[in-house]
This record gives C-alpha cells, structure tokens and sequence, in this order.
C-alpha cells in the first residue's frame, strides 16, 4: 500500500503553496531586509505581510509582538531566559513534567548550572495538571510559569489563560509552548494574560528551521541572540525571508482552514480510535479524551512493545511514531507516560497516531483495514504477550485488559 504519514506531530509536509511562496526569495528577491536599497526595500513588504499573518492566527494586538526565531526550541529557550534574566528578585520557575525536551532540558540546565529552583508539576492518569499544585508552587520568586497548550505525546490540552493568570497574581511572567496547538485549535491572545507563546512553522505545514516568540506588548524581554538591530533588538541575525515568508503563508492557510480541517480530521482521529479500540482491544486511550487537539490519539497496547508494534507498521507503509519522536530509539519509557503513572504493562506499548490535513479519509480506512493482520503478527511473536495469554487462560477471572 501507498505509505500513509501519521507522525504529523514530529512534522508535517511543508504545503506545496508555502513552497510556492517561499520560492522567490531565494533567487528573484534575495535581498537582504536590512539594506536600504532597492534589493532590500524589495523583501521590507513579505515580511510585514507574514508578521500581520501571525497576528491575525494568533489574535495577537499588533505586529510588534512577533519576533521570528530559528523555531520552537529558540523560542522556548529565549522565553526562559528572558524571564531570568528581568525579573529581578525571582529565581524560580514553575513548569510541568510532560514539558517537550525544548522546555524540560533548559530548566534542568539552569537547574544544575544556576541553583534555580525548579518546580515540576504532574499530572493524573488522564494527563490533567495537578491545579493546586500549581497554585501552591507559584509564590513571590517565581520568575516565570511555563505550562505548554498542548502536549506533544498525547495532545491533552492544558488550561492555559487561567494559568497566566494564576501566575500573574503572584506576580510572575507567563509563557507557554504553542508549537502542539497553534493551527489546532482557535487562539486569541488578545483576550488572555500570556505574556510569551512560542511556535514552530514546521508543525503547521511550513518550513523548518523558521518559528516565532509571541512577546505581549509592555513584556520585559531580554534576547537571547545578540548582533544587528534586526527584530527590533529582540533577536540578532540576517532575517530568513523564504522561511518567514513561508510561515505567514502557512499561518494564513492554517487560520483559513481552522475550523473545517479541525472538524474533518478530529472525525478521522475519533474514527481510527474506535476502530483500534474495538478491533484490535487490549488497548487504553492515553490522554483527556475531553480536553485534546483533534489531530492526536495515543493508544497504549498491553502486553506489547511499541518498537516492535512500530517496526510492524513501517513494513505495512504506516508511519506513527513511540509516546514520543524525540524519546525514540532511546528505549527508555517517555516521561509523559511515566509522570501519568500508565501501569507497567501499557507502558512500553503506547503508539501515538498524529493526522493533519493531509489526511485522507481513504488513508484511514486502508490503516483500519490493516491493522487486524498487523497486530495478529506482533501479538503472535510478543513473548510477554504469550506469557499473558497464558496466565489469563489459567486464571479465574480475565483481567482487564
Ligand atoms: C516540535 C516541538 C518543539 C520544537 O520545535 P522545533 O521547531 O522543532 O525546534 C517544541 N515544543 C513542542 C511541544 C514540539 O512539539
């Protein structure tokens, strides 16, 4: 069968309208944005038209409060620091445990490396955040608050606007890690108290390399990349313009579509859910099945090892992916579905399916068609699978699962 992508929250395909866009400004218009002549002057309206794009998906109050960056990891890394590096007097941060390793390895390196207080909330079963653990950790030190919208792994959605303001009534900055949310769901910044949001074009059908830092209006900023005046000082270096030109396109087509393509793909994740659920079983959805993005579903098999499971996909021309992208080949169990505290038997087994756009419903029923023989085979050579069955068909009482 033809490949089928299902790994849209590792990446997802640049759309072919972003390449178009990007295009010229490789060659025909490769001007440099700070030059004042004509070559220069050329590139000035591309990139207001991206910033205003970002604006408008993002609800944001003015252009101003776009800065482009290398991508998610910058920005995050930027945000943190930044609010380090203003808030005087404050030298602790409050995040959660299921951060992305764009967030958790930079509060650990200033953890080791700077003695800040680190304050990491955890979750329930169902991935919700420990709410008055979260009250209870802000305080008069804290420096920032930094909760993601959604999470990478099982897409649970976090509750953010009350959460910054939570953190502002202790007097703290607020930023969060859009990357999972921006183009998923409907955001308006203008009506929420988040000081700093980061994205990453590549998670929403534009290029990689290229993403932005929402900083509000008034926000103390501190940049992380120090050189010309470009970004109005908030971030150093010769703009990328086919990459900023290509991620206002793919904002324009990610707020064009919002509404239609969260409805049709939420149907085809909820479809391909029920259909793993009742055919294959032994099987738990992991995640807040009421508070999710709509393109996500991470399902843990028991009794069974998510490598194996994958390797059986690849064969079969699907591509998922581990609990987590960036955990995968490190054989170690993500620390999203560890901080859930997912029992030992489901825990090696989560697969995360991620749709996107372009996503069809054909490709759905072609993976639906075949998962049955694909789990038949890594069921029949799963030796804890086998041990299973074996206890199970001695015992007084199914299990569970
Ligand atoms: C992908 C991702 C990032 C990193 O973004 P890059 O642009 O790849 O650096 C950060 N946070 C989350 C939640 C992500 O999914």
């Amino acid at each position: 069968m033809q490949p089928v992508y299902l790994d849209n929250n590792a990446t997802t395909r640049a759309d072919p309208a972003v390449v178009a866009a990007m295009l010229p400004y490789f060659s025909e218009q490769f001007g440099n944005a700070s030059s004042a002549h004509a070559f220069g002057r050329e590139v000035a309206p591309a990139l207001k038209q991206a910033r205003g794009a970002l604006r408008q998906l993002l609800g944001a109050a003015s252009d101003a409060e776009i800065v482009f960056t290398s991508g998610g990891t910058e920005s995050d890394n930027a945000a943190i620091l930044s609010a380090l590096a203003t808030q005087h007097g404050r030298d602790e941060i409050v995040t959660t445990a299921v951060e992305h390793p764009a967030v958790l390895a930079v509060v650990d390196h200033l953890e080791a490396t700077r003695g800040i207080k680190v304050h990491r909330i955890g979750v329930d079963g169902t991935g919700r955040l420990d709410f008055d653990g979260y009250v209870r950790a802000l305080g008069p030190r804290t420096a920032l608050a930094s909760v993601m919208w959604a999470n990478n792994e099982t897409g649970t959605l976090f509750p953010v606007a009350r959460l910054a303001e939570l953190a502002h009534g202790a007097g703290a900055l607020f930023h969060t890690d859009a990357v999972q949310a921006v183009g998923k769901v409907a955001i308006d910044l203008k009506t929420t108290a988040i000081d700093m949001l980061s994205l990453s074009g590549h998670k929403l059908h534009g290029p990689k390399g290229i993403g932005a830092l929402y900083l509000r209006k008034g926000t103390p900023f501190d940049a992380l990349l120090r050189g010309g005046p470009q970004e109005r000082r908030r971030r150093g270096g010769t703009e990328n313009v086919p990459g900023i030109v290509g991620l206002g396109k793919a904002a324009e087509l990610a707020l064009a579509g919002l509404a239609d393509e969260t409805a049709r793909v939420g149907a085809l994740r909820d479809r391909l859910e029920r259909a793993i659920v009742d055919r294959i079983g032994h099987c738990v959805v992991i995640g807040d099945r009421d508070a999710r993005v709509p393109n996500t579903t991470n399902i843990a098999f028991a009794h069974l090892d998510g490598e194996a499971i994958l390797h059986r996909l690849t064969e079969a021309g699907i591509a998922a992916s581990l609990g987590s992208a960036c955990a995968s080949g490190s054989m170690e169990p993500s620390h999203v579905l560890r901080a859930m505290k997912v029992p030992a038997e489901l825990l090696k087994g989560a697969i995360r399916f991620s749709l996107s756009r372009d996503t069809t419903a054909a490709e759905i029923d072609r993976v639906i068609e075949a998962l049955p023989a694909i789990f038949a085979r890594v069921r029949a050579s799963a030796p804890s699978w086998q041990a299973h069955l074996q206890s199970s068909s001695t015992a007084t009482m199914e299990p569970a699962l």
